[in-house]
């Protein structure tokens, strides 16, 4: 574990520090599942938030994470494939929410959106939310 971890760290051009090192090994064991702030900062021993929200967006400027959802003013970040790197995100993919127990994983399969914006309207990025139940609250 603590090998591919300072190798991803390192394919990132990321320096290895201790709480990167934590966040990182939570994601991976996570394994996409997306994780709040909230989530981290229970899992880990009283982080100091800024460290943390900086840690957060280091990972996601540099491929590591990308942002699943978003709402309510909780941002949750899945661990992305071995695709992204520095310059780009290639994480196209949806994303399942659970509406009872809030938890959201990252789903396999390209979208695939038929709706048109308006002439002259710009789209940046394609994001695609199906919210339900999961397997777990639906048992
Ligand atoms: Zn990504
Ligand atoms: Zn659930
Ligand atoms: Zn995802």
């Amino acid at each position: 574990m603590e090998e591919e971890i300072v190798r991803r760290l390192k394919a990132h051009n990321l320096r290895n520090t201790s709480i990167r090192k934590n966040v990182l090994e939570l994601f991976i064991q996570s394994e996409g599942r997306a994780l709040s702030n909230q989530d981290l900062e229970e899992q880990l021993d009283n982080p100091d938030r800024i460290t943390l929200y900086r840690t957060l967006k280091a990972f996601e400027d540099k491929g590591l994470i990308h942002l699943a959802v978003d709402r309510g003013g909780i941002s949750k970040y899945a661990l992305c494939s071995d695709d992204c790197d520095t310059h780009a995100h290639h994480d196209g993919h949806a994303h399942f929410h659970c509406q009872a127990c809030g938890k959201t994983i990252c789903l396999e399969g390209e979208i695939i959106i038929k709706a048109k914006p308006p002439t002259g309207y710009v789209v940046d990025q394609e994001k695609l939310v199906l919210e339900g139940t999961c397997a777990d609250c639906a048992a």
